[in-house]
């Protein structure tokens, strides 16, 4: 759950704390400035401060969920398109035009837009059951 990368920039956000009123908040954020809402840090003395790293990851994935597949993958990410059994690896992205640059695992490159992709990275890992 943290190498969920941001959906705007590709990059891999942050856990971080800090006070607001006196209270020690938390949240997850990216250096672009995507961030989740802040929650209160380790508020009871008996509380788990990894549970509250484990609640705000949780809600950076609920947030990541909500953009668009498109802008979800990165380079790396492994996907499925319609009609082709081969697991192919993102190379590359096209935001502006909307296309996936990928290859398969023999060198091949091939360019997909969304329409094509039959199974998202998180879909393939649901399969799987990796985690
Ligand atoms: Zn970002």
């Amino acid at each position: 759950m943290k190498n969920i990368k941001c959906p705007l920039c590709g990059k891999t956000p942050k856990f971080v704390t800090k006070d607001i009123d006196e209270i020690e908040v938390c949240q997850i954020l990216c250096e672009c400035g995507l961030a989740t809402e802040v929650n209160e840090y380790w508020l009871l003395p008996k509380g788990d401060p990894e549970e509250d790293e484990l609640r705000a990851w949780k809600n950076w994935k609920k947030l990541v969920s909500k953009f668009p597949p498109f802008l979800r993958v990165h380079q790396g990410d492994n996907l499925k398109l319609d009609f082709n059994d081969d697991i192919l690896t993102v190379i590359g992205k096209d935001t502006d035009r909307c296309k996936i640059y990928l290859e398969d695992c023999k060198g091949n490159t091939e360019i997909a837009t969304p329409d094509d992709v039959d199974q998202w990275p998180w879909e393939l890992d649901q399969k799987g059951g990796n985690e």
